[in-house]
């Protein structure tokens, strides 16, 4: 049995790890465009700001010690072609230029997904930058360094992350986004006006409502204009979303969803037998609406790799679908949702109720204690979740949001979040947790 995996990050090698430990004789090889395998991508915007005290620390396996748990790595190696009938694939080693064709009795197709570059982005001017593989975090540290005026484009979780490690750098940073608030996909709009203050208290000049039209600036960047004025930059980060790289999917026969990311079925097949698909170029069900969604995250990618590799390999594994949880950190802030906004559920035309509770994150007499907002979403009659949001000032204390995320794969109701036996001592809590205070005003 020979295994092919088409790209070598986090499903790729999730994937290949566990086809290889699920059946032994198997070859499996993967094959890498770029330099790098089994990184975190998501530690990506913490090097930047210094947290994390390297590229390299991103780096989870290197291709020597894949090999040595006998999984055949190729870096710079770039699948061009798939002839999915003949069992082929295509393969440009980038170093030699030369082209092979190499066999295949299964194959993942885990290529990720590309920034967008919108056309004003495509430019040869220094100083912009796109940021989603160690490559781009490299280029982007050395701009940095040379770099005082920042404009970062785009309020979505990346956007935010990199606003807040450029000012823990010391740059001046003005943050543009075209939509009326920073984080509009992930939070209902009272949630949205705390993660711009926050980031307006970190010094970050937050522009909403503003489209960017062009740059300015011969050999390098020196400013953006917009529609509402010129903002001078020496260094622009464009951070405007992703799409889902499927053209090896489509060459191969592929069908691709309605979100333009492959679809699969539970065991991670696509429409073409023998060909799997894994990670944030593939759709996956969300367990709240039952819909298709395209939602490119860390542990939905690792988890499809996992999956994938076990069946290719022989065995039977489903993925069970995500419910739309993320979280992330801006300056002091928490930021966490799971399952539908209650925006998001009026369009999708259920009939929400939602309740904010305001409240400390542990026992309010206790010294560090600090504000915490939940927003719970149900469906009204039923009681059953539909969403959380939270904001929490001290960021650790957002993570409770995992206790609804794992209800709502349950299809569980408020009465169930409240009758949760959950943890509580002063220093994490109070005895009635902002959660259950929240479920108990909604059942
Ligand atoms: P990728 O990581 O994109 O890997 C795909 C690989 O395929 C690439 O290396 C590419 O070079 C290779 N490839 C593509 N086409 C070919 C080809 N034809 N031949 C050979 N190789 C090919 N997620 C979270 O859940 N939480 C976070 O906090 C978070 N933060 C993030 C911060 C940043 C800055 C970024 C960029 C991402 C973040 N993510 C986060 C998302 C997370 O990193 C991704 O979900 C995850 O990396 C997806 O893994 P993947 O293997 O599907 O795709």
């Amino acid at each position: 049995m020979r295994i092919v995996v088409v790209g070598g990050v986090a499903a790729g090698m999730s994937a290949a790890s566990r086809a290889q430990r699920f059946s032994p004789d198997a070859r499996v090889v993967v094959f890498e465009r770029g330099e790098y395998v089994s990184y975190g991508a998501c530690g990506l915007p913490y090097v930047i700001g210094g947290e994390v005290d390297s590229f390299g620390d991103l780096v989870a396996r290197t291709p020597e010690q894949m090999r040595a748990r006998g999984i055949g790595v190729r870096v710079r190696h770039e699948v061009t072609g798939v002839d999915a009938r003949a069992g082929t694939v295509t393969v440009l080693d980038r170093a030699s230029g030369r082209t092979t064709t190499e066999p295949f009795d299964r194959l993942l197709l885990a290529t990720g997904v590309s920034p967008v570059r919108p056309d004003w982005a495509r430019t040869d001017l220094e100083g912009v930058h796109v940021l989603r593989d160690i490559p781009d975090g490299e280029a982007l540290e050395a701009s940095v360094r040379g770099a005082r005026r920042a404009c970062v484009v785009g309020g979505g979780y990346i956007g935010l992350e990199l606003a807040e490690a450029l000012r823990a750098r010391g740059l001046s940073v003005v943050l543009l986004e075209k939509g009326p608030e920073v984080a509009g996909r992930m939070l209902d709009p009272q949630l949205q006006v705390q993660v711009r203050g926050e980031l307006e208290r970190g010094g970050v000049d937050v522009r909403c409502g503003v489209t960017v039209q062009g740059l300015t600036g011969r050999g390098r960047v020196t400013g953006v204009q917009t529609d509402a004025g010129l903002v001078r930059a020496d260094l622009v980060v464009v951070a405007v979303g992703v799409k889902p790289n499927v053209d090896l999917a489509r060459a191969a026969g592929v069908r691709l969803g309605k979100t333009g990311a492959v679809a699969v079925n539970a065991r991670q097949e696509t429409n073409v037998p023998g060909v799997y698909s894994a990670g944030d170029n593939t759709e996956s069900l969300h367990r709240v609406t039952r819909r298709r969604v395209h939602i490119p995250l860390g542990l939905t990618a690792n988890r499809m790799g996992r999956i994938a590799g076990v069946n290719m390999a022989g065995g039977d594994a489903r993925f069970p679908g995500v419910v739309g949880t993320g979280i992330f950190r801006t300056f002091g802030l928490g930021v966490a949702r799971t399952g539908l906004t209650q925006t998001e559920a009026q369009d999708l035309g259920l009939d929400a109720v939602s309740v904010d509770v305001t409240s400390t994150d542990h026992a309010g007499y206790h010294r560090t204690s600090r504000p915490i907002h939940v927003r719970l979403t149900a469906e009204k009659g039923s009681g059953r979740l539909l969403g959380a949001q939270l904001v929490g000032h001290n960021h650790l204390s957002v993570k409770r949001v995992d206790v609804v995320a794992a209800l709502l794969g349950r299809r569980g109701t408020a009465q169930d979040l409240f009758d949760a036996d959950l943890a509580y001592a002063p220093p994490f809590s109070g005895v009635w947790d902002v959660l259950l205070v929240a479920a108990d005003r909604l059942h």
